[in-house]
């Protein structure tokens, strides 16, 4: 007997939810479950004094694909917000990503060629050859001070582990830019949707059956029953009830706050990088779409250990982990009837537009 669903899609999320899009948009049967109470997964935003705040970190879209950028803006329009964050150290503030504004802010050197020299002499200073840790890869990419300054005391808190306990692969690459550039990303197209990402999750799931406050696992032979294809795109250790172990992430606290002000520090992120500090960073949401209202809101970031049961933000890829992950992904592999998909099922770190385009490809391979 047919099945009443072709596929059921476990998360509506951004991978979840292009997915949906996709196989609606050739007829398919789709009901897309999630067990949180709203849907659009880490993109979600609440509206609290008429502003859009993230309620899961901060996300700007940027994206070098012409196709993806497209793909976005035939949904919903995107404005033209470039991020440049600032970070906050000793009372001072400094331009990010490393730039020649920075340089100068620490340096008072408006020469690319002699700050070259500066950061080289930390370089040959240090003695690293080959990077053991973090630490050592850092030095060696962007001298010592700047490590001291900006990234051993965020990496810390971030991770919960001392740089040096962290394995260099973590940062492959630090953006050092020797023009006056404050630019974050260096992706040709980027911007935040016009009223939200809820309008962008919102325009993808239109005509879509979607249940929220369902969770998988409440009853999962029934879900197996009703459809073809089970897409899924939540924990992957927990698809395989953690048989081999749970897989471990990083998790974040935020904590917000509705100020009586117009505006509290006049640029959308500012970092703190200082140890003592426990947040890595204050968010004030209304710049993402140049808001006016009278009140302002902000958001503490607090890095935080994760617990199973609590929110998974960033996985940790390091050698156990990776270990327990090739076996699930082996299990996964073997699965005829469920496609696993988004940063929770396949253990990774993607940006937005990586994750679409994911989804659009693994879509795509079942039509051919
Ligand atoms: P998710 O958004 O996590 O969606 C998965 C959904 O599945 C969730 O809604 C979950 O509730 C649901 N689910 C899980 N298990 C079940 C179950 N058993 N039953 C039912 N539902 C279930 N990317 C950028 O491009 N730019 C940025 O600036 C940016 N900033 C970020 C900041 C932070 C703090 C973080 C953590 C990520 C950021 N990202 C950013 C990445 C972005 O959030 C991801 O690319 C995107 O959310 C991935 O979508 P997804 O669908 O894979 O996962």
């Amino acid at each position: 007997m047919d099945k009443p669903y072709d596929f059921l899609i476990v998360g509506a999320g951004l991978f979840g939810a292009v997915f949906a899009r996709e196989m609606s948009l050739r007829g398919k049967r789709c009901l897309v479950i999630d067990r949180r109470k709203h849907v659009g997964g880490n993109l979600y935003c609440e509206q609290i004094e008429g502003i859009n705040v993230h309620k899961y970190g901060p996300h700007i879209f940027h994206t070098n694909d012409k196709n993806i950028w497209d793909f976005v803006n035939s949904l919903v329009r995107f404005n033209h917000f470039v991020y440049s964050p600032l970070a906050a150290y000793q009372d001072k503030l400094y331009n990010l990503p490393f730039n020649m504004n920075t340089f100068y802010q620490i340096w008072h050197s408006r020469s690319p060629q002699h700050v070259k020299i500066i950061i080289q002499n930390q370089i040959n200073e240090s003695g690293i050859c080959i990077p053991k840790n973090l630490e050592e890869q850092a030095i060696k990419m962007v001298g010592s001070q700047i490590y001291e300054m900006f990234i051993k005391g965020y990496t810390e808190k971030q991770w919960g582990r001392k740089a040096k306990d962290l394995p260099s692969s973590i940062i492959k690459r630090i953006p050092v830019r020797y023009t006056f550039d404050n630019r974050y990303f260096n992706d040709t197209y980027q911007g935040i949707p016009i009223g939200g990402y809820n309008k962008l999750i919102d325009a993808l799931l239109e005509k879509i059956e979607v249940r929220t406050k369902v969770d998988f696992f409440s009853d999962r032979i029934f879900f197996k029953e009703i459809a073809d294809i089970i897409v899924f795109t939540g924990q992957l250790d927990e698809f395989y009830d953690y048989r081999y172990g749970n897989l471990e992430y990083r998790s974040l606290r935020f904590e917000e706050k509705i100020l009586d002000r117009k505006y509290f520090q006049d640029v959308a992120v500012v970092n703190y990088p200082e140890i003592s500090i426990p947040y890595t960073r204050i968010v004030e949401h209304k710049y993402f779409e140049f808001g006016n209202q009278p009140r302002t809101v902000i958001t503490k970031e607090y890095p935080q250990e994760w617990l199973p049961g609590t929110e998974a933000y960033y996985p940790i890829n390091d050698l156990k982990n990776n270990l327990i992950l090739k076996k699930y992904a082996q299990l996964a592999k073997e699965e005829e009837k469920v496609i696993f998909g988004g940063r929770l099922a396949e253990y990774k770190y993607y940006d937005m537009h990586q994750v679409i385009a994911s989804a659009l490809a693994k879509s795509r391979v079942l039509n051919k």
